[in-house]
């Protein structure tokens, strides 16, 4: 009987194995650290919360419009609401306790330990080493094995697999005394002050607020400067707050090339599939996991290398062309303060809102009309030439990267250990007092 071990217990590697287990497959999940977990924002679409059957009352939190902040500060208001979908906050830990219960009714083994590297074996068939918690080391013959161990894959180390390039999130966590309310809107902001290359946000999550900044990593010691700039900005709605904790974590930056390698099948952020310019992963690991896992049942009778490699070709095919757009996109307006600038003043056009919109919450490729495609490539020319040559100047003070001296923290350490992240960081960061 084919036998499938999943590394990794996050939401990509649930999903795979209630799915193998499901079609009647002997499946295996190991996972290091299960009652842990790590750093997440929770934004989801409502196609996830579909797709994925997550109950509505789970979310702390419906988000129907987004306000896009320009570093000038400037607000585009985005409506979510307005194609009948909307976003949602959920807790980390109630979307993994959800999926871990389908897995485990589906009939999924699980095995507390880490997967270190894989021993030779008979033939092709991969022979895994597992440390316990204890110490001891087992090993564990599969057919296929699904990586789902998040950016720092041992599996795909242990495949010699390059490392991914790496952006960093750091968050902080406010609570309000009883009686005041938390800012219930969403926003995201732009601008080289708050985030040198992706954008910084406060999050409602229900009577807390969270702030976070995503960068490259390498400007990650520049994260605490980031932070005071977003706090400066967000100014009275703060008051009252306190803070609860503070968390960090790394996320890909961009997709490997390659998904499929022999008998090992990488999904979710080991196989770096988060969508470039958005931080929009929990869906994309859960769509990858379910490709991979389909791919894994059709073939499960001979499950030869090449048969199982169908998983990228459908995994490129659904979603190759969003991500190159998403790319583009990031490529666009990420670089200067007054591409930025460009973004928010598109952000007011109804069309380009709808269709901005509309690809985040169904993930689903669609072909514009002639017409409105000109007019938004008109648009978004117009907009980057009124920045660029026009008017390049008036950010010139924010392009000014400023270096600034490291404070020695967790943050120094997750980022110089970045194998011990995952251990690291969730631990020092479940509600700490700052
Ligand atoms: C701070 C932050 C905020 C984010 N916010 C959002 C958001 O709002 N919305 C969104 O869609 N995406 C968000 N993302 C991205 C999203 O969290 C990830 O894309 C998603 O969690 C990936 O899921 P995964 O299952 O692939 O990996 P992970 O969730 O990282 O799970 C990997 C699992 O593998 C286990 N593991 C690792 N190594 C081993 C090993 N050797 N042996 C056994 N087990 C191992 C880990 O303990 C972990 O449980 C955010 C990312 C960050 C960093």
């Amino acid at each position: 009987m084919l036998h499938v071990v999943v590394v990794g217990g996050g939401p990509a590697g649930l999903i795979a194995a209630e799915a193998t287990a499901r079609a009647g497959i002997k499946t295996t999940l190991i996972e290091r650290a299960p009652e842990r977990n790590r750093p997440c924002a929770g934004l989801l679409s409502s196609t996830f919360l579909e797709e994925f059957q997550v109950p509505e009352l789970l979310l702390a939190q419906k988000v129907q419009e987004i306000a896009l902040c320009s570093p000038t500060q400037r607000m585009a208001f985005v409506n979510l609401s307005g194609v009948n979908r909307w976003a949602g906050v959920i807790r980390r830990e109630l979307l993994t306790t959800l999926f871990r219960r389908r897995a485990e009714e589906a009939g999924v083994t699980f095995m507390h330990g880490t997967f270190m590297r894989f021993r030779h074996a008979d033939g092709d068939y991969p022979l895994l080493e597992v440390r316990l918690p204890g110490g001891e080391r087992e090993q564990l013959q599969a057919d296929v094995v699904i990586g789902a161990d998040g950016v720092h894959s041992r599996v795909a180390r242990a495949i010699r697999l390059p490392a991914l390039e790496l952006g960093v999130v750091y968050q902080e966590r406010y609570g309000y005394p009883e009686g005041a309310k938390a800012p219930d809107g969403m926003q995201l902001h732009l601008g080289r002050k708050v985030s040198t290359d992706t954008f910084a946000w406060s999050l409602p999550e229900g009577d807390q607020l969270l702030l976070g900044v995503a960068t490259a990593t390498k400007y990650g010691r520049r994260v605490w400067d980031m932070l005071g700039e977003l706090k400066k900005r967000l100014g009275s709605q703060l008051d009252g707050a306190k803070p609860l904790g503070r968390e960090a974590f790394c996320y890909p930056r961009a997709a490997r090339e390659k998904l499929a390698h022999d008998r090992v099948l990488l999904v979710g952020d080991a196989a770096g599939l988060v969508a470039p310019g958005v931080l929009d992963g929990l869906y994309y690991a859960c769509k990858s996991a379910q490709l991979a896992a389909a791919a894994v049942v059709r073939h499960q009778h001979v499950p030869l290398p090449e048969r199982l490699a169908e998983y990228e070709q459908d995994w490129k095919q659904e979603y190759g062309e969003l991500f190159a757009a998403h790319a583009r996109m990031e490529k666009t307006f990420f670089g200067a303060d007054r591409e930025r600038e460009a973004l928010v003043d598109m952000a007011w056009d109804r069309d380009v809102q709808r269709v901005a919109v509309e690809a985040y919450l169904t993930k689903k490729r669609f072909t514009l009309p002639f017409r409105l495609k000109l007019r938004m490539k008109t648009r978004m020319v117009s907009q980057l030439v009124k920045y660029r040559v026009i008017n390049p100047k008036k950010l010139e003070t924010d392009m000014v990267a400023r270096a600034m001296p490291a404070p020695r923290n967790y943050l120094d350490l997750a980022l110089e250990t970045p194998d011990e992240l995952a251990c690291v960081v969730p631990e020092a960061t479940q509600h700490v007092e700052i």
